[in-house]
């Protein structure tokens, strides 16, 4: 479809043709890995010695801003559309839609709805202009995005070996060439759940670290070991950070609120809350200055910067914790009392920052970027790939410098 439309685009004789990547293949390929809760700064820990070397080959950023909530499924999806979460839709783990009903990570049904997903991501993107995408999980490949689904991909399972999955990865990519990949994600969540269980600055952090930089040296070999070097571009991120809590950095909402009176949709760093009918004036002002480390608001006044106010799914009160504090209930907090590691904070909080390092052909040497946002990414991609964006936040303006000329 889009093969015909840029077609007839460049046959028109009187448009002058801007300049466009060919929708032909440029023989590149990404490989796009997320280590899940891999704060920038762990890349300095004394495990992470393959990733070291990949920055110090390649290119790394100081520190990569997520998208508000800094939290799993909102900044996957949005490293991958280049989009907003309050532009794609996923604005939470856990959300409510009026039309859909609930969406929960666990849920394959809801996972896999198309619905759910706005957007182009980018293997939607690559299959569409004549690419093989492949997917060893990332949030959304389960679904049928604009219909297209990447040419492989995997039903999530955590328990699902690291090193298989590597291994997996370098067989697309060696596949005849008719197949070839040249679009593939990557996951591990390891550090994510470490940092959870027994925060940043834990042994188990470093343990974790350890286990996902090995496969990322299990990468790099194989892709050594392949011949595949001139080609293939490695790109490793995390979707947000991680920072400490404590038990006496909790905020009850009903020491301040009756929760007969909401719908608590999601809690953590940010409270998510649907009013009962008549009940929204009520709660917004019991909770407007109830504790100094929560911010209320209202729907469509989260400040501007968060871009957390355009989208249906945003409940009508969203509740933002200070760094290092938590929003939840008392019957929540008995349950869940073991507290290490949280993300979800400002995404501008230095704690918050995420991962980037990659190196390949397409990028520099030794290079060091400033912090940038994630909204970048999907443009970055395209251009590696010669591929034609779906219009999306993102701007290669701010990464074009890490980019061989
Ligand atoms: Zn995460």
């Amino acid at each position: 479809m889009l093969f015909t439309v840029a077609c007839s685009r460049s046959n028109a004789p009187s448009v002058p043709v801007s300049p466009r990547p060919r929708p032909s293949t440029n023989g590149q390929a990404v490989v796009l890995i997320s280590l899940d809760g891999f704060r920038w700064d762990y890349l300095d820990r004394p495990a992470a010695i393959n990733l070291r070397r990949l920055s110090q080959q390649g290119v790394h950023a100081l520190r990569m801003v997520p998208s508000f909530p800094s939290i799993t499924f909102p900044n996957h999806y949005t490293i991958v559309t280049g989009l907003y979460p309050e532009h794609h839709g996923i604005i939470d783990n856990t959300m409510r839609d009026s039309a859909l009903g609930w969406f929960r990570m666990s849920d394959t049904a809801a996972v896999r709805n198309a619905a759910w997903w706005g957007g182009e991501p980018i293997w939607v993107t690559a299959e569409k202009q004549g690419r093989h995408a492949g997917a060893f999980f990332w949030p959304g490949s389960e679904a049928a995005i604009e219909g297209v689904r990447p040419s492989r991909w995997m039903t999530f399972n955590d328990r699902f070996p690291n090193a298989p999955r590597v291994d997996s990865v370098l067989a697309w990519l060696t596949l005849p060439d008719s197949q070839a990949m040249s679009m593939i994600t990557l996951y591990y969540s390891d550090v994510d759940h470490a940092g959870h269980a027994a925060g940043p600055d834990s042994p188990q952090v470093d343990s974790a670290i350890a286990r996902v930089d090995s496969m990322i040296g299990r990468l790099m070999d194989g892709i050594a070991a392949r011949g595949l070097g001139g080609r293939v571009n490695v790109i490793v991120v995390a979707d947000h950070g991680m920072t400490d809590t404590a038990p006496d950095r909790v905020v009850f909402l009903d020491d301040y609120i009756s929760l007969n009176d909401v719908d608590i949709v999601s809690s953590g760093a940010i409270g998510a809350l649907t009013p009962k009918p008549g009940k929204l004036d009520e709660v917004y002002r019991k909770l407007k200055d109830a504790n100094p480390h929560i911010a209320a608001y209202r729907k469509g006044e989260v400040p501007a910067r968060l871009h957390y106010n355009d989208n249906p799914r945003i409940t009508p009160i969203v509740l933002l914790a200070d760094e290092g504090w938590i929003i939840t209930t008392h019957a929540q907090f008995a349950v869940r009392k073991l507290l290490g590691g949280e993300h979800g904070y400002d995404n501008q909080l230095s704690s918050m920052g995420a991962l980037f390092v990659a190196r390949g052909p397409a990028f520099r040497e030794g290079f060091t970027m400033l912090p940038f946002q994630n909204i970048h990414i999907y443009d970055l991609i395209c251009r590696i790939m010669a591929l034609t964006p779906a219009p999306n936040d993102g701007s290669l303006d701010s990464t074009r410098a890490m980019l061989r000329q």
